[in-house]
């Protein structure tokens, strides 16, 4: 049987660090950064689940039609829409997480947008400082273009209907100051369930084994394992 290539519509290097480490030697990696022509898709569906789908079907799509020179079989795209929802802000940032800070277009610092969790939590005492992390991906499967005649009353795009959707959830509390120098995003702010050290204290090892993304990868690969 053919090795499984899965396509990470991502640019993030580390989301495709810890995805590759989680899932290891099972899959072929290939990402955003190896088709230089695909489109931006624009995030501004209202869910994590929203938006993972447009990353996974949209490159799908375009791979579908612009991939000619590339060996299809076997291929899927896999997206990650992740971000962090804090209980006392409602659960803010939640699909803004990236963009917190933010104060025009594009994505804000993980620095500022840290410095601004950290302000609104301010005069939050320990115990209202509950949080989790979500991981939604989406897995879509590149299907060689077939021209077919589309009903303008009901169109069904096969790439859409076809996406599976896996979730994880990581539980924890904001710290009162940042610590540790691994990880990314709000890492050095988020102290897991049942453990006194920040993800970016605890490193790659432990946290790619607790974290939201593990926990949806581990659903992925058990879809996989049949
Ligand atoms: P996305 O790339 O649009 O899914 O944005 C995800 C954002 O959520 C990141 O930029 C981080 O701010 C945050 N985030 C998601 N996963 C993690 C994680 O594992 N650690 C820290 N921050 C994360």
């Amino acid at each position: 049987m053919p090795m499984t290539t899965l396509i990470l519509s991502t640019r993030n290097a580390h989301k495709v660090e810890e995805i590759q480490s989680i899932l290891s030697g099972n899959f072929r990696f290939l990402t955003l950064n190896d088709f230089a022509m695909a489109p931006k898709v624009s995030e501004d569906a209202n869910s994590f689940a929203g938006n993972a789908t447009k990353k996974s079907v949209e490159l799908a799509q375009w791979l579908s039609i612009n991939a000619f020179k590339f060996e299809i079989g076997n291929t899927f795209v896999l997206a990650d829409d992740s971000g962090l929802e804090v209980d006392e802000l409602n659960g803010a940032p939640g699909i803004y997480s990236a963009r917190f800070a933010a104060v025009g277009e594009g994505n804000s610092s993980d620095v500022a947008n840290n410095e601004k969790l950290l302000r609104l939590l301010k005069d939050v005492a320990r115990e209202k400082r509950t949080a989790r992390f979500r991981c939604v991906l989406a897995l879509t499967p590149v299907i060689p273009r077939k021209i077919e005649p589309q009903s303008p009353v009901c169109f069904v795009d096969e790439a859409e209907f076809r996406t599976e959707i896996f979730s994880g959830a990581c539980e924890g509390q904001i710290a009162f100051t940042a610590s540790g120098q691994g990880g990314f995003g709000y890492d050095p702010l988020f102290v897991p369930d049942g453990f006194a050290k920040s993800f970016a204290e605890l490193g790659e090892g432990e946290k790619n084994k607790i974290s939201h993304r593990a926990n949806a990868l581990k659903k992925l690969r058990a879809h996989f394992a049949g």
